[in-house]
């Protein structure tokens, strides 16, 4: 767990570390993400909750809209709005967290592309990318190293 990357809201009162690399970071193409960013994509880092550390300020829960009706919790700077984090199903163990909020973001690349049937025409993907036009086969895509990280982070089932 040596390298560490810092981000934070666009007013700076929320700033965060991520303790680790992710997981694996997806790129969505989907009309949600579109809509929630206010642009053609959002880049999300998968990560344990208990390694994104929270450095200043406190940010805010708002439940996003899903088309499944599945929860999709938030976390927002309170004062600018900016969204930081996020949880799928309302699965609190694992942040998605936006990259496009991390400082020098753009070190972690996307390592599959998701939702790509609703993805912008102009938006051209590199050659060989991964890319699914919904979801993906999580075994078939994750590394060994990432897939161990997840059985360890889900809770056990009550
Ligand atoms: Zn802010
Ligand atoms: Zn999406």
């Amino acid at each position: 767990m040596s390298q560490t990357f810092d981000g934070g809201c666009s007013c700076g009162a929320v700033r965060y570390r991520l303790a680790s690399a992710p997981m694996i970071t997806h790129c969505c193409h989907c009309s949600e993400c579109q809509r929630q960013s206010g642009s053609a994509f959002a880049v999300n880092a998968l990560i344990e909750s208990d390694r994104v550390e929270l450095l200043a300020g406190t940010p805010v829960g708002v439940n996003l809209p899903t088309e499944s009706g599945d929860p999709h919790p938030a976390i927002r700077c309170g004062a600018c709005g900016t969204t930081l984090w996020s949880h799928y199903g309302g699965r609190r163990h694992v942040s998605f967290v936006r990259v496009g909020a991390l400082d020098g973001g753009h070190g972690i690349a996307p390592d599959v592309h998701i939702f790509t049937r609703s993805k912008a025409p102009w938006v051209v993907l590199p050659p060989g990318a991964l890319a699914f036009e919904i979801y993906y086969d999580m075994a078939a895509v994750w590394s060994a190293e990432a897939m161990a990280r997840r059985a360890a982070n889900t809770p056990a089932q009550a």
